[in-house]
């Protein structure tokens, strides 16, 4: 479906228990070969799957508008060049890898490292083929095979991205994308004795489950899962920077990026000033058609997503919270008259406690409390069960440091927000999820090794 119309635009196969044991019989028996074709060459097929998605940007990026309902130029920007930035990252970084050994008088250690085998990778819709070939890439580049299932909300793109690889030349049977439901294809490929290795960016809960039916056959799991991240910002920041950019961090995609920053939390002494341009500035966001360059934030993915980012709305309301701006949907025209929009959403006078102070809403929804010192809003900032990222805006550089140690979290930026350098281990802590990857941790992830002992 559309989210900007609401339209069914495509049909999509729903696979079965059935398709998922054929994909996994072809990536085994692909294993055989590309398991044995050496560095050098599975890393140019990659490089050239990045150049042909390059050469369809415009394609790319205007499917996973239409599938997504993020503007087309963002997808552009964000969704496609990373895309194409990870096959060009995990090409090279194949290439400059180096295992461990060590050596004395009388013995040499070395690491053997292989590919794990058939890789199950399973994605979510906020950011589909960023986040689908975050995994798809590393698990190549090490040589395994992989069984994929993008988000069944948004699998257009892997679809193009078949096309690409075959065009590159990977060989038959070395990616087999499988459509379809999470409970049906999803869990099949979780609970297959032959996938050893299962990479899962998604909700929490899902990963729960997926942690759970992995521990029959104890697969090497990594999970990516939700977040609730703080965004902390002193009095002594360079607020114009903090406020441009928070606008970002609270908005950007929807609001649909786990790294967003739902939670504001600004020092007492600046929060009426800062609260009061905020709001001003989030009502000056364009909601609307996503193929407006002008146009900051599209629809919302989905109707029953729309309606769950809504009812925290309702939740706010209960909870005491003042709807400062948004909170409402725009009336649309025309062809976008039954897209699932919403305005940009600032709440304040919540408690910490309060839902939606400690839920994930996964939309265009922030809540913004002030704090008084240093340590309560540490407190504060830990004070959820999620761990994934938090940004922090000061100019004092030991404070800066304080809070980024004392946060459980698996990413703090400071002065920035969204900055990745892919050689930098990412993930989450707590309820936020299991394991790094990036750079060498994807590769440490995507292979097994064996320590090798010669007496010499
Ligand atoms: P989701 O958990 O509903 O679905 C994710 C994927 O899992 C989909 O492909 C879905 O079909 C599949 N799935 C569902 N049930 C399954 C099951 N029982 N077994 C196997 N697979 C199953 O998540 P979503 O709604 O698509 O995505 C939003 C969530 O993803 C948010 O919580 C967000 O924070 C999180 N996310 C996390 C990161 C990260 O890096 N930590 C990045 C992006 C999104």
């Amino acid at each position: 479906m559309n989210p900007a119309t609401g339209q069914v635009f495509s049909l999509l196969a729903r696979g079965s228990k059935e398709d998922v044991d054929a994909a996994v019989t072809s990536a085994t028996q692909a294993f055989a070969s590309w398991s044995r074709t050496g560095a050098e060459e599975r890393s140019a097929i990659l490089m050239r799957i990045a150049d042909l998605i390059e050469k369809r940007k415009d394609e790319f990026a205007r499917t996973e508008s239409e599938d997504q309902g993020k503007p087309v130029h963002l997808a552009a920007s964000m969704d496609i060049s990373r895309a194409i930035l990870n096959f060009r990252f995990f090409a090279q970084t194949i290439l400059a890898h180096e295992n461990e050994s060590t050596s004395d008088a009388h013995t040499l250690n070395y690491v053997s490292r292989k590919p794990a085998g058939v890789a199950g990778l399973i994605s979510p819709w906020n950011l589909p083929l960023y986040l689908l070939t975050w995994k798809i890439a590393p698990a190549l580049a090490c040589g395994n095979t992989v069984v994929a299932k993008p988000s069944e909300m948004t699998s257009m793109t892997a679809d193009l991205l078949a096309d690409v690889c075959v065009e590159a030349g990977l060989p038959a049977g070395v990616l087999n994308l499988v459509y379809g439901l999470g409970p049906e294809v999803g869990e099949a490929i979780v609970r297959h004795p032959e996938v050893p290795l299962i990479s899962f960016t998604g909700g929490t809960a899902t990963g729960r489950r997926i942690l759970e039916a992995s521990a029959e056959h104890f697969k090497k799991v990594s999970l990516e899962l939700g977040g609730k991240n703080p965004n902390i910002i002193f009095a002594d920041a360079n607020l114009d920077k903090a406020l441009a950019m928070t606008l970002r961090s609270s908005f950007l995609n929807q609001g649909e990026i786990c790294l967003c920053g739902s939670r504001i939390y600004v020092e007492r002494s600046v929060y009426p000033a800062f609260l009061e341009k905020f709001v001003a500035e989030t009502e000056r966001l364009t909601v609307g058609d996503p193929s407006d360059p002008k146009t900051f934030m599209g629809p919302l993915v989905s109707k029953a997503h729309w309606e769950k980012v809504r009812s925290y709305i309702d939740i706010a309301r209960e909870e005491g919270g003042r709807i400062e701006c948004g909170g409402t949907v725009p009336e649309m025209s025309g062809a976008f008259k039954n897209g699932f929009w919403l305005r940009p959403t600032v709440i304040t006078n919540l408690k910490q406690n309060s839902r939606c102070v400690q839920e994930e809403i996964f939309g265009p929804v922030v809540t913004v409390q002030p704090f008084d010192t240093v340590d309560e809003v540490i407190h504060l900032a830990n004070d959820v069960k999620y761990g994934l990222s938090a940004t922090v805006w000061t100019e004092s550089l030991s404070k800066a440091q304080k809070v980024a140690g004392e946060l459980r979290v698996g990413t703090v930026w400071i002065n920035t927000w969204l900055h990745r350098d892919l050689r930098m281990p990412f993930g989450g802590m707590k309820h936020s999820g299991i394991g790094r990857e990036g750079g060498p941790h994807s590769i440490d992830f995507f292979t097994e090794t064996t320590t090798v002992c010669v007496r010499t």
